[in-house]
């Protein structure tokens, strides 16, 4: 079987990155987070450093180029044999069109795009029971485990994520409305997409993600 190139896609509290994580071992995939590779650039001690680092404190998207330039100084990095998986990336639909160029440039022509389909009403909930551990960010549901209160690997503090409160939730939901759907769309229609159902247990959705991406690689 080919290492397969994978997109994964879907709102905060879908479970996304616990997916893409089961998908690089199962696949042995090289991961790019865009978001990593910002926060070590925005740590440089000149103007390109501190001006990330006001985009991305602010929440604020940086520019297309810098995106951009991210992805290829990933891709140069990683063997032609070596499938890739991004998760969060890309976050507007230009973005989306460059990624797929990108990946084709690359000779990476197979990209398939996994949308871990949630109601915003599901995701709000989790989001709004999601605690962390302050130490090690292991993530805890108050639903699965109400009367938890410390990380119960290093006896950490629980605690509620900054974004993790009404508002922010509120932000991110409208967000991925008015950019990431359209990203979805875009992929759907180009035949790049699949759509896997982001409620039941871990492992569940990931043989569900598993018995559609086989069919395609
Ligand atoms: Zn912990």
């Amino acid at each position: 079987m080919k290492s397969p190139n994978i997109i994964l896609l879907g709102r905060s509290g879908s479970g996304k990155g616990t997916q893409a994580e089961l998908l690089l071992k199962k696949f042995s995939l090289v991961n790019i987070d865009t978001g990593d590779i910002l926060r070590s650039l925005s740590k440089r001690d000149d103007a390109f450093g501190k001006n990330i680092l006001k985009n991305i404190s602010k929440g604020k998207l940086v520019p297309l180029w810098l995106v951009i330039y991210c992805w290829l100084d990933q891709f140069l990095k990683i063997s032609s044999q070596q499938g890739i998986i991004m998760e969060g990336s890309p976050r507007l639909l230009d973005e989306a069109k460059i990624l797929e160029q990108v990946f084709s440039w690359f000779g990476r022509k197979k990209l398939i795009v996994i949308y871990l389909k949630t109601s915003e009403k599901e995701v709000t909930e989790r989001l709004l029971n999601r605690r962390i551990c302050s130490k090690c960010y292991r993530e805890y549901s108050l639903k699965l485990t109400p009367s938890i209160k410390k990380c119960s690997y290093c006896g950490g503090k629980l605690i509620r994520r900054h974004d993790d409160y009404p508002s922010a939730i509120k932000n991110r939901m409208l967000f991925f409305r008015k950019n990431i759907i359209p990203v979805i769309n875009y992929f759907r229609k180009r035949k790049m997409l699949i759509e896997v159902k982001g409620e039941g247990s871990v492992e569940e959705i990931h043989q569900n993600i598993l018995k559609k991406l086989t069919k395609r690689i």
